[in-house]
């Protein structure tokens, strides 16, 4: 029997699964491939919550240090061959906010550098005579550049088996769990649920029912050319994120209840729109991609991290919504702790899976 199997190599199974060999458990991950692509390849790669403020502090616990610990990761990553992820000091400008009073408390609160400017124009001189709040210290990673990485240097590592493989289904054994997959089973002492929105469905046959529900969202992204700003941009309709390289992403959409990765052109022209009101100087540029994920979201406050209590060795890791790739560390540092006994490096009460 082996240590951990995890289910689903997103960005959550992914980090989770470099914690355990850090901690030199062997693991195992498995995921469906192209069946089902994971949000974390279609995320802006934000490295905070929007509007952080509007969250409770368990998910800005979770956040903290994500800039520096993908830093770390991206030299890791380039150590290891692999293409930098190109984690950029953006900063993020939130424009046309009517929340100053609240954001300004929730940073005092949390010691975070928040600061309202009059006139953004010292950010962003394109954008002279509007107001804002300015976020220096957030961060922007280029996601699926990232994942494609993480997978493949994890791949190399001694101790860790990952496999495109679909779970049709969990059971409890003697001493652990038994995954039913092609090529398997595979049996393990402990296993971890990190399947996305997709985990809801694994769980169900268990009796354990998460409140989650798919909430696809698109992007758009327009190749080096037009002027990108310098900060990451976000008004209540949208954000834009620029790029190392000249290049630039816009998202992003919000549809409840729909599982279905395909773009739409009312939402690119919606984008579109969305990102020249944000970014005037983009005006006329044709955006040369675009792409839809599926978040997986939670009708809970925050996502379910720990172990389910009526079943030992089951720990479920999922439920990140629309901040997976920020809080991917936080969690993957939570998990690791938890499924080695030791002392967590935050309260892990908010997000067991049990908690209503
Ligand atoms: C358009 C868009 C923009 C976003 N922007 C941001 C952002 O800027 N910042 C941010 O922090 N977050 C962002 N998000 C949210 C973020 O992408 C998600 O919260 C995060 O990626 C969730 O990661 P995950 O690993 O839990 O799930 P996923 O990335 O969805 O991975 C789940 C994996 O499980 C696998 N799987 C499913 N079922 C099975 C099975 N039965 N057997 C084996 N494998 C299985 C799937 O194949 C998949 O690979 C965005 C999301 C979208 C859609």
């Amino acid at each position: 029997m082996g240590d951990v199997v995890i289910i689903g190599a997103g960005i959550i199974g992914l980090l989770s699964a470099r914690e355990l060999l850090r901690r030199r458990r062997s693991v195992t991950v498995l995921d469906a491939g192209h069946d089902r692509p994971p949000a974390s390849w279609a995320a802006g790669g934000i490295l905070s919550a929007l509007f952080p403020w509007r969250h409770p502090a368990s998910i800005t616990a979770l956040e903290r240090g994500a800039a520096s610990a993908y830093r770390e990761l991206a030299e890791e990553l380039v150590s290891a061959g692999q293409p930098d992820p190109e984690v950029e000091d953006t900063g993020m400008l939130v424009l046309d906010t009517d929340e100053r009073q609240g954001a300004l408390d929730w940073a005092a609160r949390e010691g975070i550098t928040l600061e309202y400017l009059a006139d953004v124009s010292a950010v962003e001189p394109s954008l002279q005579g509007r107001d804002g709040l300015w976020l220096p210290d957030v961060a922007t990673v280029r996601s699926s550049r990232l994942l494609q990485g993480l997978y493949r240097m994890l791949s190399a590592r001694r101790g860790c088996s990952l496999r495109r493989a679909k779970v049709a289904a969990l059971e409890p054994v003697e001493g652990g769990w038994r995954v039913h997959a092609p090529g398997g089973p595979f049996d393990a002492r402990q296993v971890v649920v990190a399947a996305g929105i997709w985990s809801r469905e694994l769980l169900a046959p268990l009796g354990v029912e998460l409140p989650m529900m798919p909430v696809q969202g698109e992007m758009l992204f327009w190749s080096p050319g037009p002027p990108v700003p310098a900060a990451l941009l976000l008004s209540k309709q949208g954000y834009v994120v620029p790029r190392r390289d000249g290049g630039m992403l816009a998202g992003s959409t919000l549809r409840e209840e729909v599982p279905d990765q395909m773009p739409t052109r009312e939402a690119g022209l919606a984008l579109q729109q969305m990102a020249c009101e944000l970014w005037p100087p983009l005006a006329g540029a044709m955006p040369q991609a675009q792409w839809a994920g599926v978040r997986p979201g939670n009708r809970r406050e925050c996502p379910f991290i720990g172990e389910v209590a009526r079943y030992p060795g089951l720990f479920l890791a999922t439920g990140h919504y629309r901040s997976g790739l920020a809080c991917a560390p936080g969690t993957a540092g939570l998990l690791g702790a938890l499924l080695c006994g030791e002392q967590p490096p935050v309260d892990p009460r908010p997000y067991d899976p049990d908690a209503g």
